[in-house]
């Protein structure tokens, strides 16, 4: 028997809609790219730009009528180079909203890769920050199938440049407000967002409007990132990397105030930042905490509103979350997720049951990634496909499916699905109550004598140390036991630690075996365009090392 209830799409420009008419005075804050020369005393002073979700829907309509003018229409790709801001937020809504595919270009590439992808994209408008114009000129002659490139600033800011150059403001001033925001079918290709391609090329993932919805909609819930109409967020994650974790819709979904970064990612911008908007809330990769973390420590500042801080894209240190906790009361929630997976596949909240659990053992769930929330299933399998136990000690290959989780690549042909199960890469455990702990990709597995260690478990205990900032533990070839661990260590500014203090860390932590065989100290680590340690060029930086003695 059919249902008698309404159809109503699930679909991006219903956001900002509701945000629009029922959260019309929140605020979204950015600091903005044009030098704070650039303050009209009006929007923007002191190079912070302020507004509100009801200013932002309706210049994202006078975008949606310049890009309809422009030719703009179901499918194109519409290519954006920035920073997050508010203009980066009108052009998701208004890009989106009129049927059009957003697609989040990553800036930290190189301009080869750049321009690859805007070609595989067919991208016809790049629209991008005025910081980015000298990259535009590198990679505008590769892409002959761009039609237009669109500084997203006003004529007074618009760099010098041998391009023909369209000004965003302009083509808001002359087009009205009043857009008829098309009832979309959900299914449409709302954004596209490549993978960083650390290794073949980047490969897109091109999100639904429903997918979309769906993500956002589960990434409010309480077991979630618990979000709501009282936070501020503040996106340090780029709006080029999987959307920013989904924020931008996210915080349109339940009113919340908004608070854009623009460049300034550095520890003590983003403070200034926290304390100035009162956030609440904040997410990025554990480098930005790190800095962040070193600030504090530094400057002698505290965090006044921070409460919650989400770090994934990478294994988030035990020690930096203690930290946090201990010294500044802001509690970091590990999640886990991947481009494909729009990206939330997991994050780690506590359930009732464990609330009563001694310090400790609450902390040794609270450094897992996290468990999925409805939606998002997981399991792992064996060599053989065969699914394993979860019993939080079988480690396999970590497989997916979700509704908001791709079932193949943009133009791509082949599903890259195992009976309907996305293939991560990645290794992790799964434990009874749901909570998944990844133990390593499963490119940097180390494989000593036939048995794995993970890389994760050694790079966190050799950040135990307080004179450690960052490690990274890589197999090194190794005669008789296949590859043995090495681990990497840069040391905090000022302080010192030896080669046996770090190897000293290990005793009593993991069995024996996977302890590191040797040290290497090193000024900087390698990093990928989203902010995680390349291994790839950490292997070949050090593809001259040798064992100091044959074990
Ligand atoms: P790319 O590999 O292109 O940078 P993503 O940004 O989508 O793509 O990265 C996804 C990968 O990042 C995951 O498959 C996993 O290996 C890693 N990752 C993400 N979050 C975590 C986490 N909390 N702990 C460990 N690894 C993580």
């Amino acid at each position: 028997m059919q249902a008698r209830m309404m159809q109503q799409p699930l679909i991006v420009s219903s956001l900002l809609a509701h945000a629009a008419r029922y959260h019309g005075d929140a605020e979204i804050v950015s600091r903005t790219v044009e030098e704070p020369g650039a303050d009209d005393g009006v929007a923007i002073v002191d190079g912070v730009h302020r507004y509100t979700y009801a200013d932002a829907h309706r210049r994202a309509g006078r975008l949606a009528n310049a890009l309809s003018q422009m030719g703009i229409g179901a499918g194109d790709r519409v290519a954006t180079l920035a920073w997050n801001g508010y203009r980066h937020f009108e052009l998701y809504y208004a890009v989106s909203g009129m049927g059009a595919v957003t697609h989040t270009l990553n800036p930290r590439l190189f301009p080869e890769q750049i321009a690859w992808i805007i070609n595989d994209a067919q991208d016809r408008i790049v629209f991008f920050d005025i910081s980015f114009a000298g990259l535009i000129e590198q990679i505008a002659p590769h892409c002959a199938g761009v039609e237009r490139w669109v500084a997203m600033t006003d004529r007074r800011h618009l760099p010098q440049s041998a391009l023909p150059l369209h000004v965003y403001e302009e083509l808001l001033a002359a087009e009205p407000e009043d857009f008829a925001w098309p009832a979309l079918d959900e299914n449409s290709a709302a954004a596209l967002c490549y993978t960083s391609g650390t290794t073949g090329n980047p490969k897109g993932a091109l999100y639904s409007h429903r997918s979309t919805l769906l993500h956002a909609w589960s990434a409010c819930l309480p077991d979630t990132m618990n979000l709501s109409g009282r936070d501020a967020i503040l996106p340090v994650v780029p709006m080029f990397h999987v959307n920013a974790w989904g924020l931008p819709y996210a915080a349109a979904l339940v009113g919340a105030k908004l608070v854009f970064p623009g460049p300034a990612l550095d520890g003590k911008s983003l403070h200034e930042l926290f304390e100035a908007e009162r956030v609440t809330f904040t997410a990025g990769v554990p480098t930005v905490w790190l800095s962040v973390l070193q600030h504090l420590q530094t400057s002698g500042a505290t965090l006044s509103t921070v409460r919650r801080m989400i770090v994934g894209g990478a294994a988030c240190p035990p020690a930096l979350m203690q930290a946090f906790a201990r010294d500044y009361g802001v509690a970091i929630q590990h999640a886990w997720g991947m481009t494909e997976l729009s990206p939330l596949g997991a994050i780690n909240t506590l359930k009732q049951k464990q609330l009563d659990l001694d310090e400790d053992a609450r902390f040794a769930v609270s450094v897992k990634q996290g468990r999925p929330p409805f939606g998002i299933d997981l399991k792992i399998v064996g060599a053989e496909g065969d699914e394993l136990a979860r019993d939080g000690r079988a480690a396999g290959d970590l497989l997916v499916r979700g509704h908001w989780v791709i079932d193949r690549y943009f133009g791509a042909g082949d599903s890259p699905l195992v009976d309907g199960w996305f293939p991560t890469g990645d290794v992790a455990t799964l434990d009874a109550d749901g909570f998944m702990q990844i133990t390593d990709r499963s490119k940097d597995v180390i494989k000593s004598g036939g048995e794995w260690i993970s890389s994760i478990e050694l790079e966190n205990i050799a950040m135990g140390h307080p004179a450690v900032a960052e490690a990274a533990a890589i197999g090194i070839r190794h005669p008789k036991w296949d590859e043995r661990p090495l681990i990497v260590v840069v040391r905090k500014p000022g302080r010192d630690v030896s080669r046996d203090e770090v190897l000293a860390q290990y005793p009593g932590k993991v069995a024996k075996w996977c302890i590191p065989d040797d040290v290497v100290f090193v000024d900087a680590l390698p990093h990928t365009a989203t902010g995680k340690i390349s291994k790839l060029q950490l292997r070949e930086q050090l593809s001259a090392y040798r064992w100091p003695v044959a074990a």
